[in-house]
This record gives structure tokens, C-alpha cells and sequence, in this order.
């Protein structure tokens, strides 16, 4: 399989940046891993955005689903959408309806977000939505998904994907503290691509993320072949992130840019 990172921004974008957004690919199938603020557009720059079969969401912070609007309103009303024929675009009767797989609860949060200027069922009209639950395991292609809830300031699934193909074994950890669960989760995973948002820990309050250190650490608990540091602002220096990684971890660390692309 392999992954394209396409935003990698925390909850406010880099300049010329985009929020969560990942692309999994193998024989033909095209799964998008969160869809934050921005990535809409970095979708179009690397991909078609009707050739995506499913888009999957880790959790409903805006930062990792808000470009599901300009993606809705792409697949309502792009010319290519269309069932008659317009300029350039021969017209369809099976426009592209790519499934939308969200977390428990989407449905509602969706129909208040897009409801609150009248077009309560845009989201759902625009993608064949269905909401997991943590025991989940919904199969796109060749891809098997699995989810375990972290500890996040709001209900957060940390996802592991496997190829029935054979391709590698690949656990993106979402939002969280510091937590057994996701060590446990990502057990001899071939990539953890894992947050490293704070320079460090919160000084006061619940905590909800990790530090590059933490983030080091999670994947050395875990024994996984890499660690890619991702939800890091362009504000961190990305050389220091990595070093505070590498102290704790031996194997390869990266932090994840965009169009950066690794083969599992
Ligand atoms: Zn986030």
C-alpha cells in the first residue's frame, strides 16, 4: 500500500499548508484519511477527488473534517457531476458518491454544522455516509480497517490499516495524550504515523496531545518499524521534533511533509 501525506498541519494550517489529510492507495482503491481544513485542495493537486472510494475520519474536530464542506458542495455541483452535458464535461448518471465512513455521531454533528445555513443534508447527500463504532471493521478493496478509542478532549479513534494484498501493517494514531491504549494498538506496526503537536506537555489542565519526545516514545513501546511525526506546525522546528523523537526511539524518524509519500 502506500500513503501520501497531503496536510499535516495541527488545528491552524501552515502557510500554504493543510490540516489532517492522508491518502491510501493499492490496486486502483483510494481511501483519504481525514479530510481537515485544506485538504480539499490538496486532494485536487495530487488526485482526482471522484476517483476516491471512501473517506475515513478519526474524529470530529474541525481540523480533521472540515474540508468535507468544499468536497460536498465539489461532488453537488462540478460540472462533471452533472447528468446533461456541460463545457468540456459529457454529463453522467452515475456521478461519484465516495462512502464516508465517520466516527459515532457524525450524522448530527454534520447536519448542525452544514443545517446552521440551511443545507442540514448537504454532507450526507454528497457521500454514502456510515458511522463506525470502536469494534468496527469496515473493508475498502484490499483495506481492512481497525479503530481503538484514545484518550482525546473529545471520543478520537486511533486507526490500523492491513492490505489483504499482503502490503504493510500501518496504525495512524490521531489526536491523543500520552496512552497505553495506542501502544498496545500499534504493536509491531511497519509505520506509526503519530501527532507531535506541542513543544511540550500542557502546563496545566486535561492534557489531549503529545510531545515530539512522547511521541518517540510511543513508537519504542510499541516496537514499530518507523515513526513519522505528523500534526506539527511549521512553527516547530522540524529538525528539533526529530532529534527529541530520536532520543528515545532507535529505529527511523521522520516528520511528515507534504506529497511525501511512503510504501507499506
Ligand atoms: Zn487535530
Amino acid at each position: 500500500m502506500r500513503l501520501t501525506v497531503l496536510g499535516k498541519s495541527p488545528s491552524w494550517q501552515d502557510a500554504g499548508g493543510a490540516c489532517s489529510g492522508y491518502l491510501l492507495e493499492e490496486d486502483g482503491f483510494t481511501v483519504l484519511m481525514d479530510c481537515g481544513n485544506g485538504v480539499f485542495s490538496k486532494l485536487r493537486r495530487y488526485r482526482d477527488y471522484t476517483r476516491v472510494d471512501a473517506v475515513l475520519i478519526s474524529h470530529l474536530h474541525a481540523d480533521h473534517f472540515l474540508d468535507l464542506v468544499p468536497y460536498s458542495y465539489a461532488l453537488t455541483y462540478s460540472p462533471r457531476q452533472q447528468p446533461v452535458p456541460v463545457d468540456r464535461w459529457p454529463g453522467t448518471e452515475t456521478p461519484a458518491r465516495p462512502r464516508l465512513i465517520a466516527p459515532p455521531h457524525a450524522r448530527d454533528v454534520f447536519r448542525q454544522i452544514v443545517g446552521s445555513w440551511g443545507s442540514r443534508d448537504l454532507i450526507e447527500k454528497a457521500f454514502e455516509l456510515e458511522e463506525y463504532a470502536a469494534g468496527s471493521t469496515p473493508e475498502v478493496g484490499p483495506f481492512r480497517f481497525r479503530f481503538c478509542e484514545v484518550p482525546h478532549f473529545q471520543e478520537t479513534y486511533a486507526i490500523a490499516v492491513k492490505s489483504s494484498n499482503g502490503g504493510g501493517n500501518f496504525v495512524f494514531g490521531a489526536d491523543s495524550r500520552p496512552t497505553e491504549e495506542l501502544v498496545e494498538f500499534a504493536q509491531g506496526a511497519d509505520l506509526l504515523l503519530i501527532e507531535a503537536t506541542l513543544p511540550r506537555p500542557e502546563r496545566d489542565g486535561e492534557r489531549g496531545h503529545l510531545t515530539p519526545r512522547e511521541a518517540g516514545e510511543h513508537g519504542r513501546d510499541s516496537g514499530v518499524g518507523r515513526v513519522v511525526l505528523t500534526h506539527i506546525s511549521d512553527e516547530l522546528d522540524h529538525l528539533w521534533a526529530r532529534k527529541e523523537a530520536e532520543s528515545v526511539f532507535d529505529g527511523p524518524v521522520e516528520v511528515a511533509m507534504e506529497g511525501a509519500v511512503y510504501s507499506l
